[in-house]
């Protein structure tokens, strides 16, 4: 797919600057629950030369977003998001990689696991805002969502993908908790055997 790589370079959204990690942990969502786009990942996303509506169709789903709170009580703003494969991964996932490295959508590229949780947030306030502000205006992420949930492309994230996401992190978790535990016995191990060698060293030389 052309991923329209010469609109991406230094690519900021919202004043943040986007992250590129793609370590297992920042990979598990693009098994379990591909990134939203904002407005803007649209433009850089589809070819120009596409029909959105049917390039959407293939390549979108429609999901209900989030629940936020807002000075009018809470409201839903929905959100676009990656097709899934028939395996349950984000479609653009090919070979442990992303086919849209370079253009990601804004829920990839700019959020990772490695963020605070403020920053987390602050990131996806300003994606929820422009989602928003698109939805009012009646723009083409507001058309394209509706296409979609009209003909049924949608997408519900919900507490299946989560525990998907939640049961990966932990499994990497404990295995990266068994690494630094191998590595510090390994440590220890090294620490006593110099200790004893020092001290075997001493030994001979009070002896001669
Ligand atoms: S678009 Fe790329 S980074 Fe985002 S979920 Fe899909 S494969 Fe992962």
């Amino acid at each position: 797919m052309d991923t329209h790589s010469d609109v991406t370079a230094e690519r900021t959204e919202f004043g943040f600057s986007r992250t590129s990690c793609d370590c297992h942990k920042c990979s598990v969502f693009c098994k379990h629950m591909p990134g939203f786009l904002v407005p803007s990942d649209l433009t850089r996303l589809i070819p120009p030369d596409a029909d959105p509506y049917l390039w959407a169709e293939e390549h979108l789903r429609a999901s209900f977003g989030a629940l936020v709170p807002s000075p009018v009580g809470m409201r839903w703003i929905p959100s676009l998001v990656p097709a899934k494969s028939v395996e349950g991964h984000c479609h653009w996932l090919k070979n442990g990689h992303c086919e849209v490295h370079a253009v990601s959508p804004y829920g990839c590229a700019f959020l990772d696991q490695h963020m605070s949780d403020r920053e987390a947030q602050r990131r996806s306030e300003a994606g929820r805002e422009a989602r928003w502000d698109e939805m009012v205006r009646e723009g083409l992420y507001e058309k394209l969502w509706v296409h979609l949930s009209e003909k049924g492309l949608t997408y519900d994230t919900g507490d299946v993908d989560r525990q998907r996401i939640r049961s990966s992190l932990t499994t990497i978790r404990r295995k990266e908790q068994s690494v630094m535990k191998a590595s510090r016995r390994r440590d220890l191990r090294k620490k006593k055997r110099l200790a004893r060698k020092r001290k075997k060293a001493s030994r001979k030389r009070r002896r001669n």
